[in-house]
């Protein structure tokens, strides 16, 4: 990234396979049942092993091997088909589940062709005005009522269906943007048509059941370093939802998906002033701004003594007309900081900030900070968790990974909308190879897979089901509210 804010995350993390699917059967359930969270679901501590991450690498590289073959390498085992699975193992409401499941099929041809469209036409933060087009045709052409530009920005737009009054609304997130010279190397080209899929496939079962409810899908500019969400959620657009659930594609093992955290990541800026002077002839008149950066980060190396192994600390020193004979009256620095909890990271920026303060008094320049660029940690809803994961390992016989711990990766944008509404932001795994994750020109040819594809439809199917139940069930969305309210589980 060049302007240093990540965005995206990464936490499915490598383990075995998920053994032959099957996942224990799980009882249909009568749609007016009262909800009851399942006592399987571990929040807050991991009930999957997990090995540690091999050589200390962030986790963005963690591959799905085939059967342990690279594809295309000798001997290499076919990828693996995604099937039902189960099939029909686990549903709130039958009817309206296979309504869901059959309209999503049967729209994926038209899927991919949208998916590949945004694919094969890259656009950065802020200019998707291809996909922004597409998009809003493709939503409009399915019976939606589309607002272009949405808020006042240009690529932003809402798609929206209301069946009968009085119903909660339900939204769902489509991300667009891609990354500078490597294409959708993130994979937005799925996350996109996984919102379309899976607002279709509510929508259509909501009209078809004649079931009171609003699905809303929000096309979300800008998540690569823009925080489009963000200005999204300033001005308003997740007001009201009583749910917002959106998918990300990373490496991983076949037909996994995981709704870990992510971390919370605050950008500082810290501006240097000094004095120019002769280097040799006068150096006691000048005031040196290199020398402050240089201060400022042999006090910020002893900070990162002192903080926890979950947090970081990383930047770098830029300046302008630097020459060896004249002492340096401007240098910036910009560093990122990360932790697991939005909280932490702001008790760590004021650590931070003494570092430079101590750089700029040592050398008597002045430093100013620019505005700070937050986004939170991910503060998954235990309700949809729960309801995401019976979906898809009773239905699609997927792993489902909860794992809390050790989650460290990027960050997102949703993060913030995650602790405006109760949200859910699952990570699905698409086939990748050695090396090839997330924000590598081999993950963008990942993305355009067909492989990757169908697994983008099951994460959608998850995703929309979840959803589909804060629509149905007034006490699960009860519960999903009760959860949010109660606060991310430390
Ligand atoms: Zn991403
Ligand atoms: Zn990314």
């Amino acid at each position: 990234m060049e302007d240093g804010v990540p965005g995206c995350f990464s936490f499915l993390r490598r383990r075995p396979a998920a053994a032959a699917v099957p996942a224990p059967p799980q009882p249909a359930q009568h749609p007016h049942t009262h909800y009851t969270p399942p006592d399987a679901l571990c929040i807050g501590s991991c009930d999957f092993p997990l090995p540690a991450s091999e050589g200390g690498e962030l986790d963005w590289n963690w591959n799905w091997s085939w059967n342990g073959h690279q594809p295309g390498s000798p001997g290499a085992a076919p990828p693996p088909k995604y099937s039902p699975g189960q099939g029909h193992a686990y549903a709130f409401d039958e009817a309206a589940t296979a309504t869901v499941e059959e309209t999503i099929e049967r729209i994926s041809a038209e899927l991919r062709v949208l998916s590949l469209k945004i694919h094969d036409h890259p656009e950065l933060a802020f200019q998707e005005k291809y996909a922004h087009d597409v998009l809003t045709e493709f939503m409009e052409s399915h019976g939606f009522e589309v607002t272009r530009h949405y808020l006042g920005l240009e690529t932003a737009w809402l798609a929206t269906v209301t069946v009968r009054s009085g119903g909660r609304t339900l939204g769902f997130n489509s991300e667009m943007d891609s990354l500078p010279g490597i294409g959708h190397a993130c994979g937005h080209n799925l996350i996109a048509i996984g919102g379309v899929a899976a607002a279709i496939g509510v929508a259509t079962a909501l009209k078809k059941h004649n079931l009171p409810g609003t699905v809303s899908l929000i096309g979300t500019p800008a998540e690569e370093g823009g925080g489009g969400k963000i200005i999204l959620l300033e001005k308003g657009a997740y007001d009201g939802f009583a749910a917002c659930l959106m998918i990300h594609p990373g490496p991983g093992p076949a037909r996994s998906t995981g709704v870990g955290s992510s971390l919370a990541i605050e950008r500082i800026e810290a501006e240097f002033a000094g004095h120019t002077a002769h280097a040799s002839a006068a150096p006691w008149e000048g005031r040196n701004a290199l020398d402050a950066a240089f201060v400022s980060y042999s006090a910020i190396s002893a900070l990162r003594q002192q903080v926890k192994p979950t947090h970081r600390i990383h930047g770098v020193v830029q300046g302008k007309d630097w020459a060896a004979n004249i002492i340096p009256d401007y240098a910036k620095m910009t560093y990122i900081i990360r932790a697991p909890t939005y909280t932490e990271v702001e008790a760590l920026a004021p650590r931070l900030k003494a570092c430079f303060e101590a750089g700029a008094h040592a050398t008597a320049t002045k430093v100013t900070f620019g505005a700070p660029t937050t986004m939170y940690d991910l503060f998954q809803n235990g309700a949809l968790i729960a309801e995401y994961r019976r979906v898809c390992e009773g239905r699609y016989g997927m792993s489902v990974s909860t794992a809390q711990e050790g989650a460290i990766g990027g960050s997102t944008d949703f993060g913030n909308v995650s602790y405006a509404v109760p949200g859910l932001h699952p990570a699905f795994a698409i086939p990748t190879v050695q090396n090839g994750g997330n924000h590598t020109r081999l993950f963008a040819d990942a993305a355009g897979t067909k492989e990757a594809h169908e697994a983008t439809l099951f994460a959608a199917k998850g995703i929309a089901l979840a959803g589909l139940r804060v629509l149905l069930d007034k006490e699960f969305a009860d519960q999903v509210m009760q959860d949010f309210k109660a606060g991310k589980p430390q």
